[in-house]
């Protein structure tokens, strides 16, 4: 077994997850009392939401690349970014260490693709919806992606701020996620991505008519089979 080396804390509400996940998918591969082998560095969010609400991210991708070297220097043999955000600057960082970075975007374009989808709705931070790292990475998969009207944007990315990175689940904020997907899926996405690593908190796929590929759960999945090597 493989080390998987963990860079979170952005934010630790979805961290957690990953850790659990990683744990529980290890131990139901593996059986028994097996667990993974992991390190985590986890950075004060307040600091990385600061730099990007301030569009600094030279100074975000030099946090990015220090905590990543911390990860590498703790003993893990990968890199998993835990937030699709800071995969903005995934390859600056893959460039600063010599163990390989596992893309978020990667192992959700897989899923989406497993399940017969080529146009599929995305959700996430305003960076993440508007920005093109994003996209352009789901894109080269042969995705096509759509993402809510700049209204729409403006309410998931809200959300994320002030709620959900904050430990804070409010049903009227679901329903009002659920319009919006259900707004998005009349125009043609066959599919969700929960783009955001903590927006599976809030939404999961039995609120959604059609498949949900929830970032968290597919990314520390795929770490979990890269750690493995099966
Ligand atoms: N966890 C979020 C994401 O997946 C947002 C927090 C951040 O900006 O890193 O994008």
């Amino acid at each position: 077994m493989k080390t998987i080396g963990l860079l979170g804390g952005m934010s630790w509400e979805s961290s957690v997850e990953y850790y659990r996940i990683i744990n529980e998918e290890t131990r139901r591969r593996l059986g028994g009392t097996h667990s993974a082998r992991s390190v985590m560095v986890s950075v004060d969010f307040h600091e990385i939401e600061a730099l990007q609400h301030r569009n600094e991210w030279e100074a975000a991708t030099r946090a990015m690349i220090d905590g990543a070297r911390a990860v590498e220097a703790g003993g893990a043999d990968c890199l998993v970014i835990c937030t699709n955000t800071m995969h903005r600057m995934a390859d600056e960082v893959q460039a600063a260490v010599g163990i390989p970075l596992l893309h978020i975007a990667d192992a959700t374009a897989a899923a989406v693709k497993a399940a017969g989808i080529t146009t599929v709705a995305l959700l996430g931070t305003r960076f993440t919806m508007e920005h093109d790292f994003y996209r352009r990475r789901l894109e080269r998969h042969g995705l096509e992606v759509r993402v809510p009207d700049a209204a729409g944007r403006a309410v998931v990315h809200g959300v994320i701020y002030n709620e959900l990175v904050r430990g804070v689940v409010r049903d009227s904020s679901r329903d009002r996620y659920l319009s919006i997907i259900e707004s998005l899926v009349g125009k043609g996405a066959e599919g969700v991505i929960a783009g955001c690593t903590e927006i599976e908190l809030l939404v999961t796929a039995a609120d959604v008519t059609v498949p949900y590929f929830p970032t968290t759960r597919l990314h520390a999945e795929a770490a979990v089979e890269w750690a493995l090597g099966r």
